[in-house]
């Protein structure tokens, strides 16, 4: 139940923490208890007007600022985020479900861009060629493109929001974000240390929403580029809206990845590591394997083992004293659409070698470990997203065949091959239709220092997030060619 003493989440345009223009609220929950702690306010097209404002206004100095005096305030703010390290990751514990562990990987791989982005005086660096033509020098700059704004989801409270407005910021621009509705306290405690490191007002804001402060950033005329990671049918109802605005965009989408295993895979370190994939973050990671290709013999050993390994998963509350293995997700929907799921697929004939439906804490939206057998490529359930911890085996004949299976998934996020074989782990990195490939590494999620390399569904737009495409993405190019000497001559012949 909401009551009026829930925390309310505050939105932040310029220096001011405000609740906006509008009313309604939504409930932001402890997965693990399932309680309401708090509230989110649903934002209006007039809090973002605000907020476009007041960022319009800052951008006009913030560009101008030299940018080693922007990496300056990054410097302290990477700082601030280790001291903070512990608060912020209870905090994502507590309005996400993830373990501690988990939640201090979410802030770690975010703070890892905030360091990528401390190096913003070399990665702006533009090109150079003398005599480009006779006496005419060539120059590229790279440059700030204005406001900024980023939409996220709940999954990654911290790294996802931290994937956008470090380098946006660094660059010189700034920077309107909006956390998803049901994680909105890691967002704002993000937004009080990058103050609290020195940043100017209004260089970044928060404003919290849902489709109308969405649909209100990708159509104003003062947003210049857009960067979203959400579910598939969002990122695309995004990429077009904004761009039809004449807008830049990169939007992340959802995800069915792969956990290939060859007979020749090392037995234990890939049992781990497909645990890993498929069941950490209650498997809610947009690089989550949730489906496993076993290739001949292995088949056999790896249900058994794998269902050995997730008998010996605990699961529980994130927020308590007790260390635990896995968490809840994200609210009830997700925990009955996921249940409903096992349960069709169980009536279809598929089945459940182990099931996540026994022996559920009463409380929070927990869903336990599971493994469904005899998947094949023409079910929902070998293309649709769960985003949940289930995993689906299929046992093609052949590396070749599962390549073949495996490219007609409409997504392009991560596949995972598990072999000693260099020519086996070539083969398929050179003929899956994906974009992040791990060779035994379970989840293939780049660091800061290359892009987050989604394809097909997974992503839309052509630059992506991290690295220099990330710089790319949020600058733009100016060439200047300049001549100081109108008394030349050509050289003869050329
Ligand atoms: P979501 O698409 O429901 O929400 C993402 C954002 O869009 C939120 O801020 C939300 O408020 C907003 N939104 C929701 N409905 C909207 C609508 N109708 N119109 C406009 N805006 C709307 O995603 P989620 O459930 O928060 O996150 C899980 C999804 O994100 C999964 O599909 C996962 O694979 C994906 N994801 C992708 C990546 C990636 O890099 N590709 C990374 C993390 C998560």
């Amino acid at each position: 139940m909401e009551n009026k003493e829930h925390q309310l989440a505050r939105m932040l345009i310029g220096n001011k923490w405000t609740t906006g223009n509008n009313a309604t609220t939504s409930p932001v929950y402890n997965p693990s208890t399932g309680e309401i702690i708090g509230l989110t306010p649903m934002g209006s097209a007039e809090d973002v007007n605000e907020a476009v404002k007041v960022a319009q206004k800052a951008f006009q100095t913030w560009s101008e600022v030299p940018s080693p005096r922007r990496a300056d305030i990054l410097f302290r703010y990477r700082s601030l985020l280790e001291e903070n390290m512990e608060s912020i990751a209870s905090l994502i514990s507590k309005e996400n479900g993830k373990t501690l562990d988990e939640a201090r990987g979410d802030i770690r791989r975010g703070f890892e861009v905030v360091e990528f982005a401390c190096g913003i005086a070399h990665l702006m660096k533009g090109e150079s060629l003398s005599q480009i033509a006779p006496e005419i020098d060539g120059l590229t700059l790279k440059e700030p493109l204005g406001v900024c704004a980023g939409i996220s989801p709940f999954n990654f409270p911290a790294m996802v929001p931290m994937w956008m407005f470090p380098i946006a910021i660094a660059c010189g621009n700034t920077f309107i974000l909006k956390p998803s509705e049901k994680v909105p306290f890691t967002a704002i405690r993000l937004a009080e240390l990058f103050l609290e490191a020195g940043l100017p007002e209004g260089v970044f804001n928060v404003v919290h929403g849902g489709r109308e402060v969405v649909d209100a950033l990708c159509t104003h005329p003062g947003i210049a580029a857009v960067s979203f990671v959400g579910s598939s049918p969002i990122a695309k109802h995004v990429y077009s809206l904004a761009t039809s605005h004449g807008k830049r965009v990169q939007a992340g989408g959802g995800a069915k990845n792969v956990q290939l295993v060859m007979p020749d895979a090392d037995p234990d370190a890939t049992i781990r590591s497909i645990s890993g994939a498929a069941f950490g973050c209650a498997g809610q990671r947009c690089m989550a394997g949730s489906l496993l290709v076993g290739i001949g013999e292995i088949v056999g050993p790896l249900k058994e083992r794998l269902v050995s390994a997730m008998d010996s998963l605990t699961m529980g509350d994130t927020s308590g004293e007790d260390r635990v293995d896995m968490g809840p997700v994200i609210d009830g929907q997700s925990k009955n659409r996921i249940l409903g799921v096992i349960s069709d697929s169980e009536k279809m004939g598929i089945k459940v070698l182990r099931d996540g439906r026994n022996g559920l804490p009463k409380e929070g939206f927990f869903v336990g470990p599971t493994l469904l057998e005899q998947v094949n490529p023409e079910m929902d359930l070998f293309r649709e997203e769960l985003f949940g911890p289930v995993l689906s085996l299929l046992s093609p004949k052949n590396l070749d065949e599962a390549i073949s299976w495996l490219n007609r998934l409409p997504f392009g996020n991560g596949a995972t091959i598990y072999t000693s074989n260099g020519q086996a782990a070539r083969h398929f990195s050179r003929k899956i239709n994906c974009g992040m490939v791990g060779i035994n590494v379970g989840v293939p999620a780049p660091m800061a220092l290359f892009p987050f390399a989604g394809w097909n569904d997974s992503f839309y737009g052509d630059l992506h997030v991290q690295g220099t495409e990330g710089v790319m993405f949020y600058t733009r190019q100016r060439v200047i060619l300049s001549r100081w000497d109108n008394n030349y001559q050509r050289i003869q012949g050329w």
